[in-house]
């Protein structure tokens, strides 16, 4: 059995890392969030991680050869019959180009692109509310998803921060770079029939439910 994967897509705040946190507990897939791969890269101080800083904290996209080098890797080292759930990849109609060439290369198989769809007030509230955790990258948001203790981790007891690229001036401008790169991968995958739209303002329970029942 070869590689399987589905892709999340959405806007920043869509609930990408949330909805793969709670999907993967129940169905058995790995999530595979490029965002949590460059923040380590980035806290390691990987030559990886020092190129993409400069371009994360503005919130710009990082070069797509770059991500799709370091996608593939994960993948190469990772089980021949692995199922991933991208979270943040592919973010630009190239690098979905050269994902489409790489699985062919591998006969690994695109299932499914799920669009997690909200209007850009939900976006913008959960973006400035969310916090993570410093140690293990949990998400929470101070009203939406309390921690029990504020400012502390209910996973590992780690503290609680917000993302240098949730700061609101960055926000606007991720906002943006969504619309003008990401946005066409729609339509991208709506064209090969396998996108699926999921109304992703709702209870997180209700959106991760529907999502999971789009990959039985
Ligand atoms: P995220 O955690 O998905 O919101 O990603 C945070 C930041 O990491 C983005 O604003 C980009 O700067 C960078 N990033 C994450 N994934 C990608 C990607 N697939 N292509 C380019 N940049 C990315």
């Amino acid at each position: 059995m070869g590689i399987q994967a589905v892709i999340l897509l959405g806007a920043p705040g869509a609930g990408k890392g949330t909805i793969a946190d709670d999907v993967v507990r129940q169905a058995d897939y790995i999530h595979f969030s490029t965002g949590d791969m460059l923040r380590e890269a980035i806290k390691q101080g990987t030559p990886v991680g020092k190129q993409a800083e400069q371009y994360m904290t503005k919130g710009n996209l990082v070069p797509d050869k770059l991500i799709i080098e370091i996608v593939m890797q994960r993948i190469d080292r990772g089980a021949d019959g692995a199922k991933y759930m991208f979270d943040g990849f592919p973010r630009t109609l190239e690098q979905a180009r050269l994902l489409d060439a790489e699985f062919v290369k591998r006969k690994a198989v695109l299932s499914r692109v799920i669009l997690l769809d909200v209007p850009k007030d939900v976006v913008l509230q959960r973006l400035t509310g969310r916090r993570v955790c410093r140690n293990c990258g949990a998400s929470f948001h101070i009203h939406n998803i309390p921690p029990q203790k504020s400012g502390i981790c209910d996973r590992c007891g780690g503290p609680l921060e917000q993302r240098p690229d949730d700061m609101e001036a960055t926000i606007l401008n991720r906002l943006e770079v969504f619309h003008q790169q990401t946005a066409a991968l729609i339509a991208y995958y709506k064209s090969r029939g396998i996108l699926a739209r999921v109304d992703s303002s709702r209870p997180r329970e209700q959106t991760a439910a529907e999502v999971a029942g789009l990959l039985k």
